[in-house]
């Protein structure tokens, strides 16, 4: 029991008055019972305890319940919680600051939302408005919100109403280097790291030379010559993990330039140094967006969103009104600026490089079910993971930064181990 409530009572509960959506959510056969969350663990209600290599779909950045995030939201909390709009507080200030200070030049001008969502529809908007232009281009697989004007730069199925959403919305091939009709895994100018060759030419990468090819073809067929951006994760999230080709951003950013169009990253998944390497993806690419829009670990569990830009898109913008209620409230800037002071020293967590020696032995798809038995054994013996991709097709692996060494090795030994009995029970 928690709280008085036992699980069948929830599970009633939800099936009578919750949206449906969330019990397909919950994604195992057996649900977790959520109770308490420290860092990379959580417990559920019997205090069965699980590490969480998922960090409740890669929200938790540094840590469930991080005792600095915890205090600081804790002080503000019995100070003031309030809206963005009218008064002039601390918080907004200290936490634009403090943003600016990580992003490079000139992106420096913070807009702050409740959501990922949120964050990309003012993204659209101030891309439209800057540049008079109205198509925008995605990638296919790409998640980038579910309101009726992100749904448009969706590009899943599985999120996609029949209402008119779309409106400008044309996507192209994602340049998948490991499930694409070029490249493979193994591509030597991937950033996959690997060491097999893939047969591509001497010092140049023919999937990206195919993948960029297929851009211009959707330029010159989908859209009328001049475009408003060009949206991107700088790696798949709900896509399934999908890295791109070396030097695929840089010139998709040219030709996006070169038709009048600003180059938007969506980091809401891939930003504050969760590609380990970088503290924002788009680095890892070699390229300066004009629009850098964030949400889910910006403020580690806390609802936020952000949009940054530089001064040149927000003059554009300025012509116009906007303000959001609660983007940037003070309790959502606090937790937001103690998420960065811990930040930090995390990055230089060595665990964050481990790379599993599993052995690759197809790249078809396994069916669902055999995906969710393996999910539900790896769940079974103590670890959370994710899943996604076009096909379901991807373990989703995106721990808090807080993770050491001997978690890694503790989950390389469970999935290997559920791998093996799945194998053996084929
Ligand atoms: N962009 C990306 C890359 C995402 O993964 C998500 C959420 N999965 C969003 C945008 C939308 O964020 P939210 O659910 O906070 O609206």
């Amino acid at each position: 029991e928690y709280k008085g409530m036992s699980k069948e009572r929830m599970l009633q509960i939800r099936r009578q008055y919750c949206n449906p959506m969330i019990m397909k959510g919950t994604s195992y056969k057996n649900p977790v019972f959520v109770n308490q969350g420290y860092m990379q663990w959580l417990w559920d209600v019997d205090g069965k305890r699980y590490l969480d290599l998922f960090a409740g779909v890669a929200t938790v950045s540094v840590g469930h319940c991080h005792p600095k995030v915890t205090a600081a939201a804790q002080e503000q909390l019995k100070r003031l919680w309030h809206t963005t709009i009218i008064y002039v507080y601390p918080a907004i200030h200290e936490y634009c600051e403090k943003l600016a200070a990580h992003m490079p030049d000139p992106l420096k001008m913070v807009y702050l939302t409740n959501s990922g969502s949120e964050a990309n529809d003012l993204a659209m908007l101030m891309a439209r408005f800057h540049t008079g232009n109205h198509d925008i281009i995605t990638l296919r697989g790409s998640y980038h919100g579910g309101s009726p004007q992100t749904m448009g730069l969706t590009s899943y199925a599985s999120y996609k109403f029949p209402v008119a959403s779309n409106s400008g919305c044309s996507n192209t091939m994602c340049p998948d280097v490991f499930r694409g009709l070029w490249g493979g895994s193994h591509c030597r100018d991937s950033p996959v790291q690997t060491t097999r060759d893939c047969g591509c030419g001497q010092g140049h990468c023919m999937a990206k030379e195919q993948y960029i090819g297929q851009l211009k073809e959707t330029l010159a067929t989908s859209v009328p010559g001049r475009i408003a951006a060009f949206f991107a994760e700088p790696i798949q999230g709900v896509g399934g993990a999908v890295q791109y080709p070396k030097t695929y951003l840089k010139e998709a950013y040219e030709l996006v330039r070169e038709r009048g169009g600003v180059c938007i990253a969506d980091e809401v998944q891939t930003g504050f140094g969760r590609t380990g390497s970088h503290f924002w993806g788009f680095q890892g690419h070699d390229v300066l967006p004009d629009i850098v829009t964030m949400a889910k670990g910006i403020g580690n569990g806390f609802p936020m969103g952000a949009v940054v830009t530089t001064p040149e898109v927000a003059a554009s913008f300025a012509k116009c009104l906007h303000f959001n209620t609660f983007g940037g409230n003070p309790m959502a800037c606090t937790v937001a600026s103690a998420v960065l002071d811990v930040r930090i020293p995390s990055l230089n967590n060595t665990a964050m490089n481990f790379k599993p020696n599993i052995l690759q032995v197809s790249r078809d798809p396994l069916p669902t079910e055999d995906m969710l038995e393996i999910f539900e054994e790896v769940k079974d013996m103590g670890v959370l993971i994710g899943k996604g991709g076009l096909y379901g097709q991807t373990f989703r692996i995106k721990p808090p930064m807080c993770i050491t060494k001997e978690d890694a090795d503790f989950f390389l030994a469970v999935f290997n181990k559920c791998i093996h009995s799945y194998m053996e029970r084929r």
